[in-house]
């Protein structure tokens, strides 16, 4: 299956994957902060960040 590829602007610079305001992971992961919904997007986390 193939699947989309975007562009994703982060300003969380002290993770490892991040350069330049851009993300650089090969694949990024995000996760509801509790369950499988959010109501806000504070409630929808970078489960790929790794800090530096
Ligand atoms: S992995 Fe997540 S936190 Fe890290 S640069 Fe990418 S989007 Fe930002």
């Amino acid at each position: 299956m193939q699947h989309p590829r975007m562009e994703v602007m982060c300003h969380v610079n002290n993770c490892q994957y991040y350069k330049s305001d851009y993300c650089h992971a090969p694949k990024l992961e995000v996760n509801a902060k509790k369950g499988n919904t959010a109501d806000t997007s504070k409630e929808a986390l970078c489960s790929t960040f790794r800090p530096q």
